[in-house]
């Protein structure tokens, strides 16, 4: 009887062998919760919530295989939730060959870390364009913010008006919002709060949570895919709140002269390489984070010298431990973004040299320029 109980939290089935492993709740703590017929949470959701403390769970690519096929075999929507501000981050590398004919809802969430000035319609085509490039062509998309709401009725309309009296599956990469989109539905549904742990840790939804709909029909959230090259995984305590952007972004415009550097704190750097003149590039990165300028010639010593302290974060209880940045060089044919994963990206002129680092393991890329 004990397997059949799940954990309100993640979702897995209570366990009481494993410490280890999904869904593990001491002996102890099980009784006291089914003698006070309290909620039960699995030992690792109760410590996110009360000491915001996350411990490490794998889910094995197997199981993610399996997840994946199953949305194949069945006949449903499929809501992919991507973060707007790190869509490359947010990509499910393969989708496209698990979705079969279903149809496919894209949704851009953590608009509201998006300046005002973006045109929305502009952004959602990008959106979509994007989605091609990975071979998947969505029905319809929309923007919301699951942590301020907005537009998320709008979401459940659309939803609604594609189902077609079907199931929805949700997916979407650790880190998206998915957790927190699911748990407003399930608010605006039910009124109950928090049912699902949300947390500044990626990788946290763990097993597969349904919520049922009027006509039997039901919303199953997936595990949240890792996604390895997360500048998250990196990064420890508050320094994720540093480095991800927690508000609206301003965007901030520098005036470089080629062979000039930009440090962001010790997590990212951009080097304008070459290029016939002077030019203001503009930063998309959280506003509080330290933005430092230098010359290209001097920076790799500055780097040195000040990692860890005053290119912080990583801080320096951790900073001996963080990957060393690695550059990758573009040279430019458009006006283009050049995406830090995870950081933000710098819009650059077309026909320049440029040279963007990140902390080894997480992506640099180059891209159509968003705005
Ligand atoms: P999941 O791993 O996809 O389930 O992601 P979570 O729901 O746990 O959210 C990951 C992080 O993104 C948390 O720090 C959330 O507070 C944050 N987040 C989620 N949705 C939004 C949003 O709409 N806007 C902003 N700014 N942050 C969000």
């Amino acid at each position: 009887m004990e397997d059949k109980l799940q954990c309100i939290g993640c979702g897995a089935f209570i366990q009481t062998n494993n410490p280890d492993e999904l869904g593990y709740t001491p002996t102890s703590a099980l009784n006291k919760a089914q003698e006070l017929d309290n909620d039960i949470y699995c030992q690792r959701c109760f410590r996110l919530r009360h000491y915001n403390e996350i411990a490490p769970v794998s889910l094995t690519d197997d199981d993610f295989l399996k997840i994946l096929n199953k949305i194949r075999d069945s006949d449903a929507l499929i809501v992919y939730v991507v973060d707007i501000f790190d869509f490359n981050g947010s990509v499910i590398p393969g989708l496209h060959r698990f979705v079969g004919d279903n149809e496919v809802l894209l949704v851009g969430n953590k608009e509201d870390l998006l300046p005002q000035s973006l045109n929305r319609r502009k952004l959602k085509d990008w959106l979509r364009q994007r989605a091609n490039e990975q071979g998947i062509r969505p029905i319809d998309v929309a923007l919301v913010s699951a942590k301020t709401n907005q537009s998320v009725d709008d979401l459940l309309v659309k939803v609604d008006k594609y189902r077609q009296g079907k199931d929805v599956y949700v997916v979407g990469v650790t880190n998206v919002g998915k957790s927190t989109l699911i748990n407003q539905i399930i608010r605006q549904n039910t009124g109950i709060q928090e049912l699902i742990t949300t947390s500044k840790f990626p990788g946290t939804t763990l097993d597969q949570i349904n919520i049922n709909l009027d006509d039997g029909s039901k919303i199953v959230d997936t595990p949240g895919i890792i996604h390895k090259e997360q500048m998250a995984h990196y990064l420890k305590g508050k320094d994720l709140k540093i480095v991800e952007p927690q508000k609206q972004i301003k965007p901030k415009v520098y005036q470089l002269n080629p062979e000039q550097t930009l440090f962001f704190a010790g997590v990212g750097r951009f080097d304008y390489v070459q290029g016939d003149k002077k030019y203001g590039f503009t930063v998309y990165v959280e506003n509080n984070l330290l933005i430092h300028r230098t010359k290209l010639i001097n920076a790799d010593e500055f780097y040195d010298k000040h990692f860890g302290e005053l290119l912080t974060p990583p801080d320096e209880s951790y900073a001996n431990d963080f990957p060393k940045l690695v550059r990758y060089e573009f040279k430019t044919t458009e006006k283009s973004d050049l995406v830090i994963e995870g950081l933000g990206w710098i819009t650059v002129p077309e026909n320049v040299v440029v040279a963007g680092w990140a902390p080894k393991g997480v992506s640099v890329l180059i891209r159509k320029s968003m705005i």
